[in-house]
């Protein structure tokens, strides 16, 4: 319990007052709660005694009573109001905080997340931590003080029958004991297998397309339901676990009672310890009692599960980023030139370098084209120009210091970068484009990206123009499109640095040609990177590499690496080769 309130301190800390308001309010109830039992007790003396008038009825005993239960009503009100506003603030700033971590995250940390898991945290585990922290915490606690007021009461009536009636009690912090290890396993593998659930509904949803073409619908069904299945058995094993917390608590309960009755009547009966209206109102305090402790039991259980999922939330707060800054990181201004020397490259799960000792400088201005067959570490190399990837050996040098000198957002604004799978949003062409730069930009810019990108000429014939809405994933637009609107949100940007990686891949020829006769006339003095398979998209480049299994096997200018006679020149003879034979159909 301690551990989660010290994780959620930085909430409390902040609505602190909220806490202690509630926990007053939360007093005033228990105290109240003791009022109306006052009245049936001094309702019983009369009767035992003939004491009773009408002035003492309307006056003494209905009265009273409606003011109590104003009272009571006013304060349960008041604390209810208190109790939902600050669980919608924390749910609230539990999102937040949530989200916040996971931006800021590389693309190890969704190596190691999945999309559907990280749903079902912010989803299903956020709630439950949302549930605890707000309400279940602050009730245990009430819970535990009207039990406190109620026993002290009790004690004042009479201390032998109070301590025998509570004799059965501590039977409850053992059965507690025994069940909080049971339910956190089981809730644990509950979320587990949410997640795992989340992860298969989540990845049947995206590529349905893919799973319609290869008539995997019938396999698909099926592993949704395996996992569907888990979850059940899982969450039927959890119920049973709750309908047991129940009846424990109720038995136990129900002995004090019978002894406190049992005691009681004794009392009356045969040494007159206590009066008649005084057992009475005992008699109304243990019910009091037992009430509290029952609700205690069914919260500590969801309480418990709570402990989990906050334990899930946290490994995704306390997931650090491998790409580290310096500590004294600054802010870049521009980026000039840029350096890799004796740079290498593992993922953390290969175990072999994809990137082997790269030395390669790009200067301001300079068009870089990179070539070379697929998997031979083009994507890895540029990837670390967005510090995407952490730097594992050797040094990345930006206008002559370190990378890690300069904070990595600032690094990233001076970069466009289109990855080679592109990254549409469900909104307008319009907007998707927009997203390029983070302050609002003219209608007359977002249009020249467009013409840019050679994109102007398919907009006619998109059923709403640029207001058409690109569906998600972009899935109404063609590759071609999907590609040059990237390519168009990238020149939006127009920062110090573009990096195409394989952006040309789906266009023909002739657009081809005019993106990169654009880009050469519009970023005439800024750093282009092109990634490409098409040799025809680099050979404009002042410098093109090739890159072999991580290694730079050859690089100069396209005539001086036609000259070399090696892999580009190979290349280049086969690609002419088979334009030539596509001409000619
Ligand atoms: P392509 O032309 O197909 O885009 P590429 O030259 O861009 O290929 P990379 O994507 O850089 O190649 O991949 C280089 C190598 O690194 C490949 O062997 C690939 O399997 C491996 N690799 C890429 N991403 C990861 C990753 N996240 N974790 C582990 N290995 C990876
Ligand atoms: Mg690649």
């Amino acid at each position: 319990m301690f551990s989660f309130i010290k994780s959620m301190m930085w909430f409390i800390k902040k609505n602190w007052y909220f806490y202690v308001a509630i926990v007053i309010v939360g007093i005033l109830i228990s105290l109240s709660n003791l009022l109306p039992a006052t009245i049936v007790s001094s309702l019983t003396g009369a009767v035992d005694k003939n004491t009773i008038t009408t002035s003492f009825i309307i006056k003494d005993i209905l009265l009273s009573y409606l003011l109590i239960m104003f009272l009571i009503y006013i304060v349960s009100t008041t604390k209810r109001v208190l109790q939902n506003r600050l669980k919608v603030r924390l749910y609230y700033a539990l999102q937040v905080r949530y989200m916040e971590n996971i931006l800021i995250q590389d693309a190890t940390f969704f190596e190691h997340f999945q999309a559907g898991d990280l749903l079902t945290r912010a989803l299903g585990d956020v709630k439950s931590v949302n549930f605890s922290g707000s309400t279940r915490l602050l009730n245990i606690f009430l819970e535990f003080i009207t039990i406190v007021v109620t026993f002290t009461a009790m004690l004042f009536i009479n201390v032998p029958l109070t301590l025998f009636s509570i004799i059965p009690l501590p039977i409850i912090f053992f059965f507690n004991f025994y069940l909080k290890k049971k339910v956190k396993r089981n809730w644990k593998e509950v979320r587990e297998e949410a997640s795992k659930m989340g992860n298969v509904i989540l990845e049947s949803i995206t590529n349905v397309r893919t799973i319609r073409a290869f008539s995997k619908e019938e396999e698909n069904y099926q592993k949704n339901l395996v996992y569907s299945n888990n979850v059940y058995k899982i969450e039927r094993r959890n119920l049973k676990l709750n309908v047991l917390f129940q009846p424990v608590f109720n038995s136990i309960t129900a002995i004090s009672t019978i002894i406190a009755y049992g005691l009681g009547s004794f009392y009356i009966l045969k040494n007159g310890s206590i009066e008649i209206n005084d057992f009475v109102q005992f008699t109304i305090y243990l019910t009091m009692f037992s009430g509290p402790l029952t609700n205690i039991g069914n919260l500590l259980n969801n309480f418990y599960q709570s402990l989990i999922s906050a334990d899930r939330i946290n490994e995704v707060y306390n997931a650090k980023s491998s790409v580290i800054d310096n500590e004294d990181a600054r802010n870049i201004k521009h980026i000039d030139n840029i350096e890799f020397r004796n740079f290498s490259f593992k993922y953390e799960d290969d175990n072999f370098y994809v990137l082997k000792n790269i030395n390669l400088t790009i200067k301001k201005g300079e068009t870089l084209g990179i070539v070379g067959r697929t998997g031979s570490g083009k994507s890895t190399l540029v990837r670390q120009l967005v510090r995407q990837l952490p730097i594992c050996k050797g040094e990345l040098f930006i206008n002559g210091k370190f990378i890690e000198d300069f904070n990595q957002e600032s690094v990233r604004s001076m970069v466009s970068y289109v990855p080679q799978e592109h990254v549409l949003f469900s909104r307008s062409v319009y907007q998707n484009v927009a997203l390029g730069r983070a302050d609002a930009s003219s209608d007359e810019e977002i249009r020249h990206a467009i013409e840019l990108a050679d994109f102007a000429k398919d907009i006619d014939a998109l059923p709403y123009g640029l207001d058409t809405i690109v569906g998600e994933y972009g899935v109404t637009l063609s590759g071609g499109q999907k590609q040059r609107l990237a390519i168009a949100r990238a020149f939006l940007k127009n920062s110090d640095i573009l990096i195409l990686d394989d952006s040309l891949s789906a266009v023909d020829g002739t657009t081809e040609a005019n993106i990169i006769k654009s880009l050469k006339e519009y970023r005439r003095n800024k750093t282009n990177i092109i990634v490409a398979h098409r040799l025809s998209a680099v050979m404009g480049a002042d410098h093109i590499i090739v890159l072999d299994d991580g290694v730079i096997v050859e690089e100069g200018t396209h005539e001086e690496l036609m000259a070399n006679k090696g892999w580009y020149y190979h290349q280049y003879l086969s690609q002419q080769m088979e334009e030539g034979g596509l001409d000619e159909k």
